[in-house]
């Protein structure tokens, strides 16, 4: 097995994904290319929902965090699963209405609604928004109150905690750009603001507390904090919260060095907590929403690449140049973020060589990755990066003119275009 279970080699020693030919899908469809396993995305979704139901009980609800992987296709998938989905702009409100995603399951976050963004949201039927801040919340009532209308929302609450510490801090990330801190009574004032208004209907609190996390400690002190932040405004206002949304966060296997991860233990533990803090402050057990992103989709995904230039600095750095780079993956640019990659139309041999990865832009912060084990390799190989699912496609840009890659769905051996491989033309086509 290669990294996860979608990804194997076949008796030719080529890369397979979803049981086919990697090699022979660059071929098809060119490279770059993002190829993703449908099956492998639609499995993750069915985790998720199965455990969220199971372990919170059947009103609860997966909302596919849309920002890691946004296409048409990828709504409808989402809306045939049975999924709720978070957006966090009008272009993605507007791509999941094209997708015909139903508006009552869409969750609309944002530290920075416009009102142009707000007024899309009433119109389409957007059936939660989540506000961030108090001058979005006085907005949405305005232009809701305007309308006739009355919006379900909740609020976006900062339970103070830092991820990678692992531990709740209650002074920490206080000074976060989203939300309202707990600690600091901007929690308290902006609950009872939206209590006092007409034009909105609080349903409850969301609270995120990172990405790529491994741990359950940090999802475990959220969850307490929230629970103990619903019992806090029961008891001072006497309004008990129905919805708490838990955000996303939890991690993938980017490389052999990450863990696995048992997404429905994860939830089975963070459900476990949830209730027992419920109990324990007095109030009922809310109906939980769940917002992952990276873990429904980033392991289905791989980047094909076809290799240009070799090229060996003895005593410093191999480089092996690709077809593509920051414009379709800029995490390595972004994040310095780990990835494994392999040489797919050798795929059966060892990685017995270290490279640096590089794109074809101009910039030396081009890569994809350093000194990466890999095999060696030569102009016309195909280089295979694998977990691109999430955080790739849709980051991408057309730095340096370069056209964005198709993405290509593998489903029960076909593969079929959601997205195709944009033209020149596509470029010059909004210039003047
Ligand atoms: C990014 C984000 C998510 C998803 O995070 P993942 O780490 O991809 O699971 C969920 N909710 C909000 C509000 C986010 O900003």
């Amino acid at each position: 097995m290669l990294l996860h279970p979608h990804l194997d080699i076949n008796a030719e020693g080529h890369l397979t994904i979803g049981g086919l030919d990697t090699v022979a899908l660059a071929r098809e469809f060119g490279t770059p290319a993002y190829i993703m396993d449908e099956n492998v995305i639609r499995a993750q979704f069915r985790t998720y929902l199965t455990a969220a139901r199971t372990h919170f009980g059947e009103n609860a609800l997966p909302a596919f965090a849309s920002k890691a992987l946004c296409f048409t296709e990828i709504y409808r998938i989402a809306a045939e699963e049975g999924l709720g989905i978070d957006c966090v702009s009008g272009g993605e409100l507007y791509t999941a209405k094209k997708a015909g995603f139903p508006a009552a399951r869409i969750y609309f976050h944002g530290n920075n609604k416009t009102d142009a963004d707000l007024t899309m949201a009433l119109d389409m039927g957007v059936g939660t928004v989540v506000v961030d801040n108090t001058d979005e919340l006085l907005a949405l009532d305005t232009i809701a109150k305007a309308k006739g209308k009355q919006q379900r929302i909740l609020l976006r609450i900062t339970p103070g905690i830092d991820p990678h510490t692992h531990r709740a801090i209650q002074t920490g990330n206080v000074d976060s750009k989203f939300g309202n801190a707990i600690v600091t009574g901007a929690a308290m004032a902006i609950t009872k603001l939206a209590l006092s208004l007409d034009g909105v209907c609080l349903a409850g609190f969301h609270c995120h507390v990172g990405s790529q996390i491994f741990e359950i400690d940090p999802f475990r002190d959220a969850a307490n904090i929230m629970v103990r932040y619903i019992a806090d405004v029961k008891r001072e206002t006497g309004f008990e919260a129905s919805e708490l949304n838990l955000g996303g966060g939890l991690g993938v296997r980017y490389t052999e060095h990450d863990a696995t991860v048992d997404y429905a233990a994860a939830i089975a533990e963070i459900a476990a907590i949830v209730r027992t803090n419920a109990d324990a402050c007095g109030i009922a057990m809310p109906r939980v929403i769940l917002e992952p992103g990276r873990s429904l989709v980033a392991a289905a995904g791989i980047t094909l690449y076809t290799v240009g230039a070799v090229k060996e600095i003895p005593g410093f750095k191999n480089y092996i140049s690709v077809d593509g780079g920051m414009p379709d993956n800029p995490r390595y640019a972004l994040y310095q973020s780990e990835y494994t990659a392999l040489i797919a139309n050798r795929a059966d041999t060892p990685a017995d060589y270290r490279a640096t990865v590089a794109g074809r832009c101009c910039e030396s912060g081009d890569l994809i990755g350093e000194d990466m084990p890999i095999g060696r390799a030569k102009r016309g190989d195909i280089l295979a990066v694998l977990c691109t699912g999430a955080y790739n496609y849709s980051m991408a840009s057309n730095y340096n003119r370069l056209p964005r890659p198709p993405v290509i769905l593998v489903r029960d051996g076909k593969a079929r275009v959601a997205v195709r491989r944009e033209t020149f033309e596509d470029l010059v086509r909004l210039d003047t």
